[in-house]
């Protein structure tokens, strides 16, 4: 009875922890030489970033259980005040101090920069995914439901396509209105704290792998790094797991690696060709973040800006993990910018921040990283598969699998979670 994890991103560290909770031993291998994955720490010029700078909302319940249970404490780790949504030029909107839904409703009411006919649109669709219980046609895009639902162009730029661009990482035209509307009911409708944005105050490796870490070697965790399988055989119901080092044989295995990944691994098993088939077919989305060092009195206005209008989307104030004068600016999904050179996209987005929130000082220096992979594109009717698999003994964890979310690290945490209950299920009736 012994269980190995194949990853160390989100999704698997989540299988482990829950794992070594309930005294199972675990074994993981991690490909890369730290773990982390998709939301890891990168050392810079002598700093410590992110491969990309993240952002996580109150709802996230699974992500800050799991952290909590690791021993971070997220509201030291993260800031994250009331919900505050300010997209350049124009647009200002700040949750009132009142209960779900109504904190949204009276900050729209009291929103600047749209006009009060555009309010009381964005209130009614609000009220009408409501009555919808929060159900429509899995085919429908995100932009076909917002001309369905009368939003204006102004409503679309300020508000729906930065938050669907941020949060499901896909262009709104083939974007999966179910999925952005489970995270609108998540974060508006259910508690006022659901809706904060959290920014860690950490790098993201010290956020939770780390904490991770010492927890599996406190519980009998096993963890190897720069150790990728390579191949696994299947015998008598027992997994060989073959790499450079050797073989490794277990009752059970978590596949927690990219959905992109999945097919190489587990292709030839016949019961597995389904799920590599159609995992086959799917597309996927970049996520760029440029960090602008400049002196370090620059500082933003608020540590979160949405900018409209520009290839830029988002800039974050990096004075949040004590890095003043660094700003990390986000561009989620597909578009023009991919076509520039990392010098042009780094100039393009240098004149953007001067042209926009004025900054004219020039920066020391920039860096761009291209997650290329980022997320898989968050499409209507995708067939995310299940956790358990046709395989006895063999369990699917990622961002990837069926889940209510896009690809985030709710959704690698919740799925982490769900294989690891689903093995011990299994252990349970050996
Ligand atoms: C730039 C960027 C910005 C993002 N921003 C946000 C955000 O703001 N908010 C949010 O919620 N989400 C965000 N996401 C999404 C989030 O990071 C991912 O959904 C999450 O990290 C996925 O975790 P995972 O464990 O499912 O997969 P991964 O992180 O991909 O983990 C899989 C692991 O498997 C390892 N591996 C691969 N092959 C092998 C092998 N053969 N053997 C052993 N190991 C192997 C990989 O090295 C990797 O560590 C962002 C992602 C990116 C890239």
């Amino acid at each position: 009875m012994s269980v190995a994890i194949i990853g160390g991103g989100w999704a698997g560290l989540a299988a482990a922890v829950t794992l070594a909770e309930q005294q199972v031993p675990v074994t993981l291998f991690e490909s890369a030489a730290q773990l982390g994955g998709r939301a890891r720490r990168v050392a810079i010029n002598g700093l410590s970033l992110d491969n990309g700078q993240h952002i996580l909302i109150g709802a996230y319940h699974e992500t800050l259980r799991l952290l909590n249970q690791v021993g971070v404490d997220f509201e030291r780790a993260c800031f994250g005040p009331a919900l505050r949504l300010q997209v350049e030029p124009a647009f200002r909107l700040q949750a009132a101090s009142l209960p779900a839904p109504w904190h949204l409703g009276l900050g729209l009411l009291r929103s600047h920069g749209i006009s009060l006919r555009e309010k009381f649109s964005a209130m009614r669709f609000l009220l009408a995914l409501n009555r919808m219980r929060f159900h429509v046609s899995p085919e429908l895009s995100v932009s076909t439901l917002l001309s369905q639902q009368n939003q204006s162009i102004n409503l679309n730029a300020f508000l729906w396509h930065p938050l669907c661009l941020a949060a499901l990482n896909t262009p709104p035209e083939n974007a999966s209105a179910q999925i952005f509307i489970n995270v609108l009911r998540d974060a508006f409708f259910a508690a006022r704290d659901d809706s904060r944005l959290l920014l860690p105050q950490i790098d993201l490796g010290a956020l939770f792998p780390d904490a991770a870490t010492r927890y599996l070697n406190s519980n009998r965790g096993n963890l190897h790094c720069n150790r990728r399988i390579q191949h696994i055989d299947m015998h008598h119901g027992a997994f060989t797991l073959h790499h450079a080092q050797g073989t490794d044989t277990f009752s059970h295995v978590v596949c927690a690696l990219p959905s992109f990944r999945v097919s190489a691994l587990l292709g030839h098993i016949p019961a597995m060709q389904a799920i590599t088939a159609e995992l086959s077919t799917w597309h996927y989305q970049p996520i760029y973040t440029i960090y602008l060092q400049y002196d370090a009195e620059v500082q933003l206005p608020f540590p979160l800006l949405g900018l409209s209008q520009t290839m830029s989307q988002w800039v974050i104030d990096r004075v949040l993990t004590q890095q003043p004068g660094l700003l990390a600016v986000i561009i989620s999904a597909q578009g023009a910018h991919e076509k520039l050179s990392h010098e042009a996209l780094a100039l393009h987005v240098q004149n953007e921040l001067r042209q926009t929130l004025g900054i004219n000082a020039i920066p020391h220096w920039t860096q761009v990283i291209a997650e290329k992979r980022a997320t898989f594109s968050c499409t209507p009717n995708l067939q995310r598969p299940q956790n358990q698999t046709p395989v006895p003994g063999l369990f699917l964890a990622g961002d990837y699998t069926i889940s209510d979310y896009p690809a985030t690290l709710e959704a690698a945490i919740r799925s982490g979670v769900n294989s690891a209950r689903l093995v011990l299920h299994n252990l349970a009736r050996l």
